[in-house]
């Protein structure tokens, strides 16, 4: 048997490190080591129930664990077989606790690709990784593939990438692929800074081999031979096991010069994020990786023709990454056959807000907004009822109840005024003020701005001011048609998806909660 227990953030931020401490001491006392191994793992998903303790082959899951519980949890279900009802998950909410953790809705609704491995293998022990496929897919790429077989294969699972503006992974990998110059670079975006998404991170924190073998999976097909991962400096844990993987992986001969003896070399360094969202867009990413100051630069020359240090350069999300190598295993047509006509594959979302089930995780694309809120997220919390979900986050929009049943891919939020972006989805009830979320978001986006451009940086102090006026009910209606004039300017001229893409919480809120504008400028009026 096997008993799991989440080492992610998110559970050790509510205190997983001293219950698997406990666990492993109760284990000795009782003379249990032959018969049970303990593994730390990362996210197991619903993250707000944490401390998470997986039983395995049962799949029992216990919530909010502490250490006082972990005497009759080994008593109970290690000795006796038998499952504690009432520390089962979601014991507190549903009827019925299922013992099996994937009959719960929680999980059942879901289909796990880029998180398959995530909450069940040790992140920071590679052979973990080697027993659940680990690096097959490199293996089949370099020894059973060409570069264009590989591009042809991620072209034909029509996978659009998970940073947030969709562009086809395997059109991407082709451009660089066709650019002939003696040196190409591979950079993974773990520059996550939505409020609201963790999914970068868990995916790093979880299963960090993952992605390195999608970036060497990468490198070999377009031509490099140097990858950089960039992460946020915030993410310290995500940092650590990213670079004993790359420790790891180097040491078995699975990354490094002549990788598994073919004639393949490709090598990776971590570079930590100092704190600026701005350094996500990829040009700013560029210029700090080449130590200059993160700000954007336009385009074209597009990355792929010249990017770190001019050369033709890949860049791809966390996420994006961690889904290759099972399209490599499985073939790009099983992937095309998941979600919908327009995006194939699944989403990873960082579930937030006023939900009852939050945290990490992956459906199909097409999942209803009312599948994730209400099966998966088990609903509002204290029964509200639901009123919004912002997807996207600062660059995102609010979905609102008549919507709830959009199919989520990128066209429909597109369509919805919104956008899928990398996947934080926070849901909010009926005690939202609208319109301080997006004064919130035009805040965050006035802060983050890097100040190159005019219409960004002073746009968006304007139309924050703005907002702030409308919030304290002291704005005229030549207020609110200044407002929306300014959002037309700054989303049109600004150099960067940051200022252009500032105005969309604002022109959201205003498409779908006007009335809530309306109402404190009556006030002034
Ligand atoms: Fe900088 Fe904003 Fe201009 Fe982008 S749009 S370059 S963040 S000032």
């Amino acid at each position: 048997h096997k008993i799991c227990i989440c080492c992610g953030a998110g559970c050790i931020s509510s205190g997983s490190e001293a219950v698997m401490k406990k666990l492993q001491e109760e284990i000795i006392e009782r003379g249990l080591q032959s018969e049970v191994e303990i593994i730390p793992t990362g996210c197991m998903g619903p993250c707000n129930q944490g401390p998470l303790m997986k039983y395995l082959p049962e799949n029992s899951i216990y919530q909010k664990v502490d250490c006082s519980n972990i005497s009759q949890i080994v008593q109970s279900q290690v000795i006796e077989k038998k499952p504690i009802e009432h520390l089962l998950l979601f014991a507190d909410s549903r009827e019925r606790p299922f013992s099996n953790a994937d009959e719960d809705p929680f999980f059942s609704k879901q289909l796990k690709i880029v998180l398959k491995n995530c909450g069940q293998l040790n992140p920071e022990r590679i052979e973990d990784y080697l027993v659940h496929e680990g690096y097959r897919a490199l293996d089949k790429a370099l020894f059973e593939m060409s570069p264009e077989d590989v591009i042809a294969e991620i072209k034909q699972s029509r996978m659009r990438g998970r940073g947030g503006a969709g562009y086809p992974t395997g059109l991407k990998w082709e451009t660089v692929y066709k650019y002939v110059n003696d040196q190409k670079y591979v950079i993974c975006n773990g520059d996550e800074g939505d409020p609201g998404a963790f999914m970068d991170r868990s995916v790093l924190e979880g299963n960090p081999h993952r992605v390195l073998e999608g970036m060497a999976i990468g490198g070999y097909a377009v031509g490099a031979s140097k990858g950089y991962a960039y992460i946020r400096g915030e993410y310290p844990l995500a940092i650590k096991r990213f670079e004993a993987a790359i420790k790891q992986a180097k040491k078995m001969g699975l990354l490094g010069p002549n990788i598994l003896g073919s004639n393949f070399s490709f090598d990776v360094e971590v570079r930590i994020g100092a704190g600026a969202f701005v350094c996500g867009e990829e040009t700013a990413l560029i210029a700090s990786i080449e130590g200059k100051r993160g700000t954007p630069r336009p385009r074209p020359p597009f990355p792929a023709e010249s990017g770190l240090w001019g050369k033709p350069t890949l860049i791809n999300n966390v996420e994006t990454f961690a889904g290759i190598a099972p399209i490599i295993n499985n073939g790009g047509e099983w992937y095309s056959e998941i979600g919908t006509p327009k995006s194939a594959g699944t989403k990873v979302f960082a579930l937030a807000g006023k939900i009852n089930y939050s945290g990490l995780i992956e459906v199909p694309m097409g999942t209803s907004l009312r599948e994730i809120v209400f099966d998966i997220g088990g609903g509002i919390q204290g029964g509200g009822e639901f009123k919004a979900a912002q997807t996207g986050g600062p660059s995102g929009g609010c979905i609102p109840a008549e919507h709830l049943d959009v199919k989520m891919d990128y066209e429909a939020l597109v369509n919805l005024g919104s956008i899928m972006g990398s996947g934080g989805l926070i849901v909010m009830d009926q005690s939202s003020d609208m319109v301080d979320v997006a004064r919130f978001f035009m805040e965050f986006c006035m802060d983050e701005s890097c100040g190159k451009c005019v219409p960004c940086r002073v746009g968006t102090k304007m139309m924050h001011d703005l907002l702030q006026k409308i919030c304290d009910n002291n704005a005229s209606r030549i207020d609110l048609e200044r407002l929306e004039e300014l959002a037309v300017y700054v989303k049109e001229a600004s150099l960067c998806g940051l200022g252009g893409s500032a105005p969309n919480p604002l022109l959201s809120t205003l498409r779908h909660f006007r009335n809530e504008y309306e109402t404190r400028i009556g006030k002034y009026e």
